[in-house]
């Protein structure tokens, strides 16, 4: 190929074909070197595409492609979120009034992310008023990483309108909204937006629960959503250090024959609609202090209920028994534990000491729905053990808590 005919992007995309057998050779200790310079590549990248789509988009380019915009083409073209292609367009606008930052971003002086903000102080103030300042908030972005820089640009905010500052966070306020949809396929679609302060209550509240456990499988996804419901479930009882308090009960319609787990039982019904199975009303009813069933007819006067809630001075004793879950590897507060019926009181299972355990919600799920076996051995080593039928039904077993037989 004639040299002269390759363009500066060619070039870039031979080299980017030459790096995977060339990284493959380097020494470790060269990698975070060649991680900064990736970065610095993406970020100076950034500042090229905002020029050409700003170009792009005053020719309306889009159109022959058979888009009506710049964002929905850079959607799809672009393969970005339709987020993160507004926010490549608007970023785009505004450095056109800021072309101090673009090109600190195109020398690779700054990030992308310290770009963004800028346009979004821009945004908010007008570009006449960051470019007063430009020179020196480019310094702080230099030495700052983009979350840092984002304090300097709502206090340089906060300086030059008081007010303005004041009215955004009202506005960003009135925008806080959740929902909570209907069960759809067994899952319920939880959406919503915070103020900043509502959700860095809401994260304080929920990081500490969400840790990972020893040999936890759960994504940070499944962690956070477990802490939530993990939250809520302790409600008033969350202050009680043995979970004794007054806790909110699910109330589920359920029959005998459902708690009893037979064949062809009709599934137990939530209050708020959408339907669980056998195995899990039998888990909800396992801790009466976090269920109420009704409905359930006969049951009501064969078994008394007295018989099947944990009293106070057996939760008590319980805990000071067993501290926190007892499944191997778990040390999960006993405040977030249910009180497991070993044999189930619904088969006939006393609700006395030997025949309890404490159970966070994940284990007491994997033991009730995940069908996991946990036994007590006589010198109070508490064994799991995935079952042949949970084998079979190709569940997962758990890093660290693998069975000795396996
Ligand atoms: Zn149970
Ligand atoms: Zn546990």
């Amino acid at each position: 190929m004639c040299r002269s005919s390759e363009t500066p992007l060619d070039r870039v995309m031979s080299g980017l074909q030459d790096l995977p057998g060339w990284l493959a050779e380097q020494p470790a200790d060269q990698l975070g070197d060649i991680i900064i310079k990736g970065r610095e590549i993406i970020d100076r990248t950034e500042a090229m595409a905002a020029e050409a789509t700003r170009r792009f988009e005053k020719a309306r380019g889009y159109q022959a492609d058979g888009f009506l915009g710049m964002v929905p083409w850079l959607r799809v073209k672009g393969k970005l979120s339709g987020g993160a292609a507004a926010e490549r367009v608007e970023v785009a606008h505004q450095l056109k009034e800021l072309p101090r930052t673009e090109e600190a971003l195109a020398r690779g002086e700054i990030g992308y992310q310290h770009a963004v903000t800028m346009a979004r102080t821009a945004e908010h103030l007008g570009a006449t008023q960051v470019r007063k300042a430009e020179a020196t908030l480019l310094k702080a972005a230099e030495t700052m990483d983009p979350g840092q820089f984002v304090g300097v640009a709502r206090n340089f905010e906060h300086q030059v309108d008081a007010q303005a500052a004041l009215t955004e966070a009202n506005r960003a306020h009135e925008r806080r909204y959740l929902r909570i949809g209907q069960p759809l396929d067994g899952l319920v679609r939880i959406d919503g937006l915070l103020d900043a302060e509502g959700g860095a209550i809401v994260r304080t509240a929920l990081e500490p629960l969400a840790k990972p456990a020893k040999g936890d499988m759960r994504t940070a996804d499944q962690r956070l959503a477990d802490a939530l419901v993990g939250r809520c479930r302790a409600g008033t009882g969350a202050g009680h250090p043995d979970g004794a308090g007054p806790r909110p009960q699910l109330i589920i319609k359920g029959s005998l024959d459902t708690l009893a787990g037979i064949d062809g039982a009709p599934a137990g019904e939530l209050e708020w609609g959408g339907t669980l199975p056998a195995e899990t009303v039998r888990r909800l009813a396992c801790d009466s202090a976090v269920t109420r069933i009704t409905g359930l007819g006969e049951l009501e006067r064969e078994i008394t209920h007295a018989g099947r809630s944990i009293p106070p001075a057996t939760r008590r004793a319980m805990v000071a028994r067993d501290h926190h879950c007892v499944f191997p590897g778990c040390d999960r507060p006993a405040s977030w534990c249910d009180g497991h019926h070993l044999v189930h009181w619904a088969d006939g299972g006393p609700t006395k000491l030997d025949n309890l355990g404490l159970l966070c919600r994940t284990h007491h799920r994997k033991v009730h729905e995940e069908g996991w076996k946990l036994r007590r051995e006589k010198e109070g080593r508490w064994v799991a053990a995935p079952t042949q039928h949970t084998v079979a039904r190709g569940f997962r077993s758990t890093r660290g808590v693998r069975p000795a037989r396996a």
